[in-house]
């Protein structure tokens, strides 16, 4: 009897999996699921605790849902990437494998990784398939056959695309029948540290996930391009941890939001949610068509050129939300606090930290990956390039948000605000965005900083250190 290997990877669920639908296709192949953790790799890219304990309770219940279908799934180790391909090697050797399917991952390091075990699997047919994205990157081109650098065209090309040729939802394979594969079926032991989750706001298995996407395109979608920019409503999907980790496909998205709100693709209630998700694709695209993004290059080659500052106090306050600017730090204690921040809290906090503190972008980056329960290395390093005006489709350099103003627009009634920062309770609505003016006024003392820049010349030495950058001086 022939076996076929499923390598899992980002893709951790069993429905529209079109590595594991393809490993099931012949019914009298016996299949096997495996996954290999690679803590020294995760301990290099400092993947977050919260997003370790995220992958390992989802790691546990995909091993049930397969087993469930008679597909039994191993959880081994490696140190390296090289080292996966030794554990591959041995695993088809050991089980007689004729096939190995996995879902691509476009990260510079991992596609290096596939060619190698590709390689070093002579007599094994191994299929890689575009799973995690809608359309396969670079599949969606300019007249030219290059990668669009800029988002608009880009997302107008592909709802192009979309409309002409909708990618299919797979249903998750029946129970097999036959050649169950004797492979103990215990808890997953990953070592690397873990820090517990919120399963009450990030789906802890694929079932729930399925329920969260459902019912946000039932409830969640009419109201979503009004709420969406308030980080004090509930207005946004959460649903990023899972698309990181590969719990729920963007296909699945696509479909379960065309069943509610057929009109997106035509610009509808629900396109804005889409482009969200063309978002995510764009990002992909980019680092699969410019590798070096990976290696946290910048896409202007120029801005590689600003002298930034050295990471010191300033930075460390930034880390901890206690810069002074309320809605900087709010931000940052609901990211240390719950691994998640909101988008727009997302943009803020970045700008703050490379406008306003002159600290490298890939500081932030960093920082970021080691904190987000949705860490994603295409949509993270876009986010900051986009933040820092590095990369593609970036805001111009001389744009620069006012923390301040941000905060009034955004959390008006500082409602976001003082639900993170205790400390503010006592300010009143008018002067949440400012305290340290209301202290001087009331003559009151508040355990809370003054800010750490003043707002005006931090944008003007910026402005400087770009343009002098940017002249080559
Ligand atoms: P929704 O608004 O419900 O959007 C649906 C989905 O679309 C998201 O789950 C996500 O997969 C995708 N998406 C939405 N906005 C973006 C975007 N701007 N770029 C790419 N994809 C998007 N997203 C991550 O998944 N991982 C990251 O590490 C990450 N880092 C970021 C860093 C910065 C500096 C910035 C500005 C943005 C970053 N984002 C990242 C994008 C975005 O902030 C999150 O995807 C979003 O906040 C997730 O919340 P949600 O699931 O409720 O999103």
């Amino acid at each position: 009897m022939t076996t076929h290997l499923v390598w899992f990877r980002t893709d951790l669920r069993v429905h529209d999996n079109l590595a594991l639908t393809a490993a099931c296709r012949q019914p009298n192949a016996r299949v096997l699921a495996l996954y290999i953790a690679t803590p020294e790799q995760w301990r290099q890219h400092q993947m977050a605790p919260r997003q370790a304990a995220f992958l390992v309770s989802h790691l546990n219940a995909l091993q049930q849902t397969l087993a469930a279908r008679g597909i039994p799934l191993l959880v081994q180790t490696a140190e390296t990437f090289a080292d996966c391909v030794t554990v591959i090697q041995a695993l088809c050797e050991a089980h007689n494998v004729s096939a190995l399917f996995y879902n691509y991952q476009y990260e510079i390091n991992e596609r290096q990784r596939d060619v190698a075990v590709e390689r070093a699997l002579s007599d094994v047919i191994c299929q890689g398939f575009d799973d995690s994205v809608l359309l396969a990157p670079g599949s969606v081109t300019t007249g030219n056959h290059e990668m669009y650098k800029v988002f608009t065209p880009f997302k107008n090309a592909f709802l192009r695309r979309l409309r002409e040729d909708l990618p299919e939802c797979h249903r998750a394979p029946a129970m097999r029948q036959s050649g169950a594969l004797s492979v103990p079926n215990s808890p997953v032991i990953v070592d690397y540290p873990q820090q517990p989750f919120d399963a009450e706001r990030f789906p802890a298995d694929e079932q729930s996930a399925l329920t969260r996407l459902r019912d946000f395109c039932q409830h969640g979608l009419a109201r979503y391009d009004a709420d969406r920019d308030f980080p004090a409503i509930d207005g946004t999907s959460r649903l990023s941890p899972c698309l990181t980790l590969g719990v729920l496909s963007p296909r699945q998205c696509l479909h379960r939001l065309l069943k509610t709100h057929p009109e997106a693709l035509n610009g509808g209630t629900g396109a804005v949610w889409l482009s969200e998700l063309i978002w995510r694709e764009f990002y992909r695209h980019l680092i699969t068509r410019y590798p070096e993004l990976c290696k946290h290059k910048p896409f202007i080659g120029w801005t590689d050129n600003v002298q930034w500052k050295t990471p010191d106090a300033a930075f460390t306050a930034w880390q901890n939300g206690n810069t002074g600017f309320p809605i900087v730090d709010a931000a940052m204690r609901q990211l240390n606090a719950t691994g998640w921040m909101h988008n727009r809290l997302r943009m803020i906090v970045a700008s703050f930290l490379v406008k306003d503190l002159l600290i490298d972008w890939r500081e932030g980056e960093r920082y970021f990956m080691s904190q987000l329960i949705d860490g994603d290395l295409a949509a993270n390093n876009g986010g900051w390039q986009w933040a820092a005006s590095t990369g593609t489709d970036a805001a111009p350099y001389f744009r620069i948000f006012n923390p301040t103003t941000q905060g009034e627009k955004f959390d008006k009634a500082g409602e976001f605000i003082r639900h993170w920062i205790p400390e503010l309770s006592a300010v009143p609505a008018a002067s949440i965005h400012t305290p340290w003016q209301w202290v001087e006024k009331a003559n009151i003392r508040l355990d809370y900083p003054h800010p750490i820049v003043d707002h005006k010349r931090a944008r003007e030495a910026t402005l400087a250190a770009y343009d002098a950058a940017r002249k080559g001086t």
